[in-house]
C-alpha cells in the first residue's frame, strides 16, 4: 500500500471533524474525495500530511508510520499537498518559486533550475515566469501552486480545491494536466467539488459526511449510493 489511514479522529473544541476515518491507496491510483462543505476533507489532508496530529488513529505511508510527524519530514518522504488558498512566496517570480520546491529533489543549481524549467513547460505560465507570484491572476496562483507541488516529485499528491474559482478555460487545463500525470503513474488524491471533473479523473471516489466516511468505491457505485445522494449530491451548494 502505499497510503493506509487507520481509524484516524480528529475534535477542534466538541467538534468531531474526522470520526474513525479508514482509508487506503495503492500506488498509482487516482482518489476523488469528496463531501459537503465542513465534512472534514481538508482536515484530513492536514491530518495526513502532518500539519495536524490526530487525536486517535495510525497514518502509514510507504509502509512507515508517519502519524504526528511534521509536515517538511512528510514532504521529503514524498507526500505534498497543495493549499486551498495559493500560498507562493510573494517577492519571487514564478520561476524562483518553483526553483524553491525543485531544491527539494535536486541539489545543485543547475539541476533545480532544470527541473524547474521542465514544470514550468508543463503548466503553462512559461511566458510569465519573470513575473513576482503577487503579480499573477488568481487561476495563475492556482497553477502556480500545483507546479510548486509537482517540482517535488511527490510520489503522492494531495490537491485541495484546485479547480475551485478557476474560469472554465482554466478548469479544462487542469483537467487536461492531472490526466496527463495520471497518465505517467502520478499518485494522487482530489479534493473538488466540481462532479464532472472528479468523474472525469478519479479511479475511485471516497466520500465524507459530518468527518465519517460515507462511501469508498467506483465512481459508479458512489454516485448511486443512497447515503451520497442524500447527503451529498442532493444538497444545493
Ligand atoms: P472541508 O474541507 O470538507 O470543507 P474542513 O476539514 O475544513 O472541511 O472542516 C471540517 C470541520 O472542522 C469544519 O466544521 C471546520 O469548521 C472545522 N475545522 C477545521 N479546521 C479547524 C481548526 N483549525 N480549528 C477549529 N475548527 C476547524
Ligand atoms: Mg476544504
Amino acid at each position: 500500500m502505499l497510503l493506509e489511514i487507520n481509524r484516524v479522529i480528529k475534535t477542534f473544541g466538541g467538534l468531531a471533524a474526522l470520526s474513525d476515518v479508514t482509508l487506503s491507496m495503492e500506488p498509482g491510483e487516482v482518489l476523488g474525495l469528496i463531501g459537503p462543505n465542513g465534512s472534514g476533507k481538508t482536515t484530513l489532508f492536514n491530518v495526513v500530511s502532518g500539519f495536524y496530529r490526530p487525536d486517535r488513529g495510525r497514518v502509514t505511508f510507504n509502509g512507515q508510520d508517519i502519524t504526528g510527524l511534521k509536515p517538511h519530514i512528510i514532504s521529503r518522504r514524498g507526500l505534498v499537498r497543495t493549499f486551498q488558498i495559493p500560498k507562493p512566496l510573494p517577492d519571487l517570480t514564478v520561476f524562483e518559486n518553483i526553483r524553491v520546491a525543485a531544491f527539494l529533489r535536486n541539489q545543485s543549481d543547475r539541476a533545480a533550475t532544470e527541473a524547474a524549467q521542465r514544470v514550468m513547460d508543463r503548466i503553462g505560465l512559461k511566458e510569465i515566469g519573470q513575473a513576482p507570484s503577487h503579480k499573477l491572476t488568481y487561476g495563475q496562483k492556482k497553477m502556480l501552486e500545483l507546479g510548486r507541488a509537482l517540482a517535488t516529485e511527490p510520489r503522492l499528491l494531495f490537491l485541495d480545491e484546485i479547480m475551485a474559482g478557476l474560469n472554465s478555460a482554466e478548469t479544462m487545463e487542469v483537467i487536461e494536466l492531472l490526466r496527463v500525470i495520471k497518465k505517467e503513474g502520478q499518485s494522487f488524491i482530489l479534493i473538488e467539488h466540481n462532479m464532472s471533473a472528479v468523474l472525469a479523473i478519479a479511479q475511485r471516489i471516497i466520500v465524507l459526511n459530518f468527518g465519517m466516511k460515507i462511501a469508498d468505491g467506483s465512481p459508479d457505485e458512489v454516485i448511486k449510493s443512497d447515503a451520497v445522494i442524500e447527503a451529498y449530491l442532493g444538497r444545493e451548494e
